[in-house]
């Protein structure tokens, strides 16, 4: 097997590898750089340019693994984009909702090459959706050859699958981004066991332990307690959230919170792209089960949305919980909104529960420690940081410890290590060559081949 990182930059980044195997090419995911702008946000699809791919596997659809993909499927509009069933309906619209954002940054910033892709792309790439059940293998041939495609359920995110292959007895597995732990709305991964050939590893969380003594499920029920101590004291409570995922989660949360009478009755706002996501959760629930979530819990917890007359500073004049977008405070998204009216202000408070970039707002928020003002710069407003601000660790990434146990577990010959800042790999790196001495660990550089 021959194996490219197409994620030009390495970490995170736009995720795309492509393998050869036999005589079928395949590329698993084509995201696009959260952090980056215009062309440097595209995997570097040079090395696929004249090659005409066998198959393309989506794992799921945070847009770092999906967001190029119908530039792909634009270039090879024959080939089965195999993926599971949510996948399939949640791909178009968080695509769609991409193809605004950067229309938007095209008239904010002038990147002349926004938006990298049309309406039209999307729709082409819908038709060509091929979608398998988890732990169902299909049989993919190619002249005499033949490849088995296994979807196993990886956690993580509503659809979200590891990926297995097998060729003539060689198993490989790509784990996608994974967690081990159960979400209120999704079953945690069952990953295929071993003994396995290749394992492609994904890397997020190996920089850091979690805090000892601290589970996904202990985060939680500290997420609820100051959720409650905000209300009791007559503030707002904004929960910044991730659309795909985590705003279904904590709306979850909530309302077995107050059924438990855990939390008082308040009023709940919610705004973004995540309350349309609930629309979709709604319906994959109903055709496939593979998700717990059931929009009549907003209806019966009466969500609103957010009152237009927002003014940096001037507290809401609705108290309540917000549940909104984005989970990181980007600049110009309700979050960031929401918290230049709520910042100045004792009583409030504000409960991070996912990761925040060090250079989004939310992430400089949690940096500023100790300091007594923060400024949005979109809305050139300083606020005094009176509100607490608090973060819990709801992260949809397993621990490193977890992936490392399930590595030794299915005895690979080889790991190749992706979806990971460079300190992160290094842990990796280290600790399975000192735990597996017979593996090859490979933490690949960009844009090189490696035969594996
Ligand atoms: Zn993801
Ligand atoms: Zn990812």
């Amino acid at each position: 097997m021959q194996l490219t990182d197409l994620n030009r930059h390495g970490e995170i980044g736009a995720n795309s590898i492509f393998v050869e195997i036999g005589p079928f090419k395949i590329l698993i995911d084509a995201g696009l750089h959260p952090k980056q702008m215009g062309y440097d946000a595209l995997p570097d699809f040079e090395p696929i340019e004249s090659v005409d791919l066998d198959l393309i596997i989506l794992t799921h659809c945070h847009l770092d693994h999906l967001g190029s993909l119908p530039i792909v499927t634009a270039h090879n509009p024959q080939t089965p984009v195999i993926t599971s069933a949510p996948n399939e309906s949640l791909a178009p619209r968080m695509l769609r909702n991409s193809i605004n954002v950067m229309k938007r940054q095209r008239e904010e910033h002038g990147i002349g090459e926004y938006p990298l892709f049309t309406h039209r792309n999307v729709a082409q790439l819908s038709k060509q959706f091929s979608v398998q059940r988890f732990e169902k293998g299909e049989i993919y041939l190619k002249g005499k050859e033949q490849i088995e495609v296994i979807l196993h359920p990886a956690g993580h995110v509503a659809g979200a699958a590891a990926v297995e292959l097998i060729y003539k007895h060689r198993r490989i597995v790509f784990s996608g981004d994974v967690l081990f732990d159960a979400q209120r709305t999704l079953p945690g991964a069952h990953l295929p066991r071993g003994p396995v050939d290749t394992l492609v590893l994904e890397t997020t969380r190996g920089a850091k332990n979690r805090e000892s003594g601290r589970s996904r499920s202990s985060e939680v029920d500290r997420l609820i307690d100051q959720i409650g101590k905000v209300l009791e004291r007559g503030g707002s409570c904004l929960i910044p959230v991730f659309a795909l995922g985590r705003m279904q989660e904590v709306f979850k949360l909530i309302y077995e919170a107050r059924n438990f009478g855990r939390l008082p009755e308040s009023p709940i706002y919610a705004a973004g792209l995540g309350m349309d996501i609930c629309n979709y959760f709604d319906q994959i629930r109903r055709r496939t089960r593979l998700i717990d979530f059931d929009l009549s819990m907003l209806k019966r917890m009466q969500v609103k949305p957010l009152e237009p007359q927002m003014r940096p500073g001037r507290d809401l004049t609705k108290k309540g919980i917000y549940v909104v977008s984005s989970g990181m405070m980007v600049a110009h998204t309700p979050s960031y909104h929401v918290a230049a009216s709520l910042l100045p202000h004792p009583n409030n408070g504000i409960c991070f529960v996912g990761y925040c970039d060090p250079d989004t707002a939310g992430g400089q928020l949690l940096a500023a420690d100790g300091e007594d003002r923060f400024y949005f710069d979109v809305l050139d407003y300083s606020a005094p940081k009176r509100a607490s601000i608090d973060r819990f660790d709801l992260s949809g990434h397993a621990d490193r410890h977890e992936l490392i146990e399930y590595a030794e577990s299915v005895e690979p010959r080889s790991i190749v290590l992706t979806h990971g800042d460079n300190d992160a790999r290094a842990w990796f790196e280290t600790e399975l060559a000192e735990r597996m001495q017979q593996t090859a660990i490979l933490n690949p550089e960009p844009l090189t081949t490696y035969e594996i």
